[in-house]
């Protein structure tokens, strides 16, 4: 027994300390550990390693074997797995390999670890804050239990139309607090095993019925499914026709301000009004061609984050003319600033064509289009989409070794169901014909469409305009609150560009 602890302890230290093997060396770990999983019992300290090195195909699954460990050996398993979780000492066939680790590329893993699979996330920037600075409504991160990772949490959202009409929406709004979240999500990931990577992938190879995702420094990483989560520009997904969407483009800044007049328990969501746009003929008539509007995060009486938003434009507006009109803007409001924390360039492209769904490599976020295509938000719907995806990968990765092609495509048809991409339609006809129209019709149109019941304008933005005859009913009491002459362009660009898709959209 003392000759086998001394054994099991230095293959402990082992195991912490390796980073890379050859493949003989693995080969040959491999079998050592399947030894180790199957004397588990005496040395319930090693289950943590077995678990994570073991390799697809071995005798004894991982959930037979976890089945009759307990709960403080669950306990210490989880402990050992969170200091050597970062050692990405992994060297066979896991589960999932999640390429990026933004929102979505964390969320997935989280999900995917809390159901017991075996993921890699491989990022070159997990180590660095998330870039973005993300807005959520108060209410949809209450369900998924991420309030805390909110800061500050504004009671009320407020719109104005133009300068006479104004509304007070009853929603709260939260900024998420983009280092707490990512902590968050990355601890649990962590404490349930999940590897992470600090590097980038550069290709992925399919190997009979594996994929191995090779990075900039010549790891491979080797897998039985592929998610690349790597945002909406930086793709290995691909797209079954030219992609080729609407833009959201903003110019942000989070400033120290003498004072502004923003009340500091409001958001402001979207702010029309344009009177710094009249000073010349040429500013008057860009500002009424190519609409935008402020959009302001009041942190503090003298702290502010602000941005200058194009809701949807084709080609996008460039980042100068909207920082341009945002200082013209803070000049007409006799706002001063004192000092610049942070700038930030919002590209978000908006709808286009969905991505293959019988392809192999597996989409989750802004690489699989999930962005709602009228209003450029995702954030809350990769958190609560995760969960939903991780159910069906274990499921299809449970009853099926090797990860055929079939079932890979019933996961994407899960993440992109009929109804899903009928909903999908529905609002990028929204998007589109926002995208064409001048600011009046545009002030018109949200105005249109905040009269609507604070439930009916909330299932839109919150992609739960889910069945046809939701979407159709909408669709009828939005148009008949519109005035004659907006009702008339909407008509015409749902015959002109909505055609059968739209009209599906509504019936099936
Ligand atoms: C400036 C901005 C502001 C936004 N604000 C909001 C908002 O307020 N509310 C909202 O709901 N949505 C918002 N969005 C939309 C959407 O939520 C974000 O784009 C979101 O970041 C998308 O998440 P993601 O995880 O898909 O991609 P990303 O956040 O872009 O993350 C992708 C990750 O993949 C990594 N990566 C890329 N290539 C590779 C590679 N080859 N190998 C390994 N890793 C790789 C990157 O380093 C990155 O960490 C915003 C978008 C932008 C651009």
């Amino acid at each position: 027994m003392a000759f086998l602890e001394i054994y099991y302890r230095l293959k402990i230290d082992r195991c912490q300390s390796f980073l890379r093997r050859d493949i003989k060396d693995n080969v040959r770990i491999r079998a050592f550990d399947l030894r180790i999983c199957q004397r588990r019992t005496s040395c319930p300290r090693c289950y943590s390693f077995c678990n994570r090195l073991f390799m697809k195909g071995d005798t004894l699954s991982k959930k037979s074997v976890k089945s009759s460990i307990s709960t403080e050996e669950q306990k210490e398993k989880k402990e050992n797995t969170k200091q050597s979780s970062l050692l990405g000492s992994v060297d066979k066939v896991v589960d999932v390999v999640v390429i990026g680790c933004g929102p979505a590329g964390l969320a997935l893993a989280r999900a995917l670890s809390e159901r017991n699979l075996q993921v890699v996330c491989i990022d070159p920037n997990i180590n660095k804050p998330w870039k973005n600075n993300y807005g959520v409504w108060l209410d949809r991160m209450e369900s998924l239990q991420l309030t805390d990772c909110l800061s500050p949490i504004w009671s009320n959202t407020r719109i104005h139309f133009d300068n006479n009409r104004t509304r007070l929406l009853p929603f709260a709004y939260g900024k998420v607090d983009r280092n707490r979240m990512k902590k968050r999500l990355m601890n649990i990931c962590k404490e349930n095993g999940v590897v992470f990577w600090e590097d980038s992938v550069e290709d992925i190879i399919q190997e009979q019925s594996y994929y191995s995702c090779r990075t900039s420094q010549q790891e491979k990483f080797t897998c039985r499914l592929v998610v690349d989560a790597t945002g909406h520009f930086n793709s290995f997904v691909k797209f079954d026709t030219p992609h080729d969407p609407g833009f959201q483009v903003a110019y942000g800044i989070d400033v120290e301000v003498s004072r502004h007049p923003f009340p500091i328990d409001e958001m402001l969501l979207m702010d029309f009004r344009d009177s710094h746009m009249e000073d010349s003929l040429e500013a008057k008539t860009q500002s009424s061609m190519f609409p935008t509007f402020l959009y302001a995060m009041p942190m503090s009486s003298t702290r502010v984050f602000l941005e200058e938003t194009s809701l949807i434009s084709k080609p996008p507006v460039t980042f100068e003319h909207l920082k341009e009109r945002l200082l013209k803007r803070l000049h007409f409001l006799q706002i001063e600033v004192k000092n610049i924390f942070e700038e930030e360039f919002c590209l978000i492209p908006m709808g286009g064509s969905m991505p293959s769904l019988s392809q192999n490599i597996l989409g989750f976020g802004g690489s699989a289009g999930m962005v709602h295509p009228a209003t450029g938000y995702m954030f809350s719907r990769v958190m609560e989409m995760a969960p939903v995806l991780a159910k069906s990968i274990e499921n299809s990765l449970l009853h099926d070794e090797p990860l055929s092609k079939n079932k890979t495509i019933s996961i994407w048809n899960e993440l992109w169901s009929h109804e899903r991409i009928l909903q999908r339609d529905f609002y990028q006809f929204g998007g589109e014909y926002l995208s064409k129209i001048p600011l009046n019709d545009m002030r018109d149109f949200f105005w249109a469409f905040f009269m609507l019941s604070d439930k009916e304008w909330k299932d839109f933005l919150d992609f739960n305009l889910i069945g046809s005859l939701q979407r159709l009913l909408f669709g009828l009491h939005l148009f008949s609150k519109t005035h004659p002459a907006l009702r008339l362009s909407l008509m015409k660009e749902a015959l002109q560009n909505g055609k059968l898709k739209l009209l599906k959209s509504v019936i099936f």
